[in-house]
């Protein structure tokens, strides 16, 4: 039995204790993001200076890459995004760890940018669910870390899953 059906039982459906259990749940798990970068094209050099020292990705709880999408719960979906590498995609994100989040890194994750062809998925959100979009091409550094802000914003103020 999850520590939340425990606590339910004890102090009823949505209760004081519950809240503030999801609350701090919600805190914990904004500061631990475990990024797995899915880098495909020139984006990836601001993604690069967005972990760097610089601009300290360290702030935000989520500092290291994990290249196993098991160990991951943020995909960080950056650079174009062809027909041919989207099935790819999308296996990491289904091995991802639950709850997991997905950011759209750039325009050309966002809409396909100026790549309007055949060739390129047009936005990344037709093939999977995306929490927040970072538009620019490529985006500046501080624009990344505004995403990153609204996400655990997101996380805080979701209801926690067990
Ligand atoms: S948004 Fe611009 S910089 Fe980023 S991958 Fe597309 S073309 Fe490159």
């Amino acid at each position: 039995m999850g520590v939340k059906k425990i606590v339910t039982g004890v102090f009823g459906e949505e209760g004081f204790i519950t809240t503030k259990l999801d609350s701090a749940v919600g805190w914990a798990r904004k500061y631990s993001l475990f990024v797995y970068p899915f880098v495909t094209a020139c984006c990836g050099m601001e993604y690069m200076s967005v972990a760097c020292s610089h601009y300290d990705l360290d702030r935000f709880g989520a500092a290291l890459p994990r290249f196993s999408p098991r160990q991951a719960d943020l995909l960080l979906v950056v650079g174009t995004i062809s027909h041919k590498i989207a099935p790819v995609l999308l296996r990491v994100y289904e091995q991802m760890t639950e709850p997991k989040w997905v950011v759209a890194f750039g325009t050309c994750t966002c809409t396909g940018g100026f790549y309007d062809n055949y060739a390129t998925v047009q936005g990344i959100d037709t093939i999977l669910p995306v929490d927040v979009y970072i538009p620019g091409c490529p985006p500046r550094p501080e624009t990344v870390l505004d995403g990153i802000m609204k996400l655990q914003e997101k996380i805080q103020k979701s209801k926690q899953e067990y």
